[in-house]
């Protein structure tokens, strides 16, 4: 589903991913976790190419994301294409202020896929309904705490019917007793089959719903394995630094 093929991203001389290959099947909940600086979010932004990698390949769904073949314009528009296909959701939430909730969701399949707005509206409330925020469609985004800002967050990117969904950090913004609502919501998508990344310091999240978590520092990934082997007996020496400070 997501494949990275020696994936690699400097800024200046600051090389911050350092050939990385990993695979994503379909379905699988990947949990990348890995000190600050390691490369984390660059990883993810790679994959939608939100950073454009210096080396390497990125392919998701059979397609290649960061193509070199294309002129800047054409570029674009394959970008704009693939991206359809990627929900991202961030730590901090880039709702439009002045949209209501609906009008959030509303925005991307009806702008971006030119889809009517009757059509969408239905798929918009069922997804409000799902994130448990049906009642909020005409509020505005600051009149929403962090935790259902968020959900709607998440609603918005489902509404592209993406094939993978990305999270960096989506909760550590929160006040801790809006967290569980968050991973609730992310954990019903993993338990629907949703192919996902995600980027999160929520071990108990990791250790329940991911497949697999990846241990990432300095740019490389140096562990990866079920969160239970990670979690309960890590075999590199940095994975046990790491996780003796978080956990
Ligand atoms: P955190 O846990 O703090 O979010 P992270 O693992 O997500 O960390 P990244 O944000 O991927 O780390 O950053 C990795 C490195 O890349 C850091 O040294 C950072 O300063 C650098 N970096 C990231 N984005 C940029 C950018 N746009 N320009 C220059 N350097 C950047
Ligand atoms: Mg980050």
């Amino acid at each position: 589903m997501i494949r990275l093929r020696n994936l690699s991203k400097s800024f200046g001389d600051n090389q911050v991913l350092k050939g990385i290959d990993l695979d994503v099947a379909r379905s699988e909940v990947l949990v990348l976790i890995g000190p600050s600086g390691s490369g984390k979010s660059t990883l993810l932004r790679c994959v939608n190419n939100l950073e454009s990698p210096t080396g390497g390949e990125v392919i998701v769904d059979g397609e290649r994301v960061n193509r070199t073949d294309l002129s800047p314009r054409a570029f674009q528009k394959h970008l704009n294409r693939v991206r359809t296909h990627m929900g991202m959701v961030f730590q901090h939430f880039n709702l439009f202020p002045h949209k209501t909730v609906l009008e959030n969701i509303l925005e991307a399949p009806t702008q971006v896929l030119g889809r009517r707005r009757e059509e969408v509206t239905v798929e918009a409330l069922e997804l409000l309904d799902k994130v448990g925020l049906k009642e909020k469609r005409d509020s505005y985004p600051a009149q929403l705490s962090g935790g259902q800002q968020q959900r709607v967050a998440i609603a918005r990117a489902l509404a592209m019917k993406p094939s993978v969904m990305l999270f960096d950090e989506v909760t550590s913004a929160l006040d801790p007793e809006l967290v569980g609502e968050v991973l609730r919501v992310m954990e019903g998508l993993a338990a629907e089959g949703m192919t996902m990344i995600v980027v999160t310091h929520e071990m108990g999240f990791a250790e329940r719903v991911a497949n697999r978590v990846v241990f990432m520092a300095d740019g490389h990934i140096m562990e990866q394995g079920p969160p239970k082997e990670i979690f309960r007996n890590p075999r590199e020496e940095r994975t046990q630094r790491f996780l003796a400070d978080v956990l």
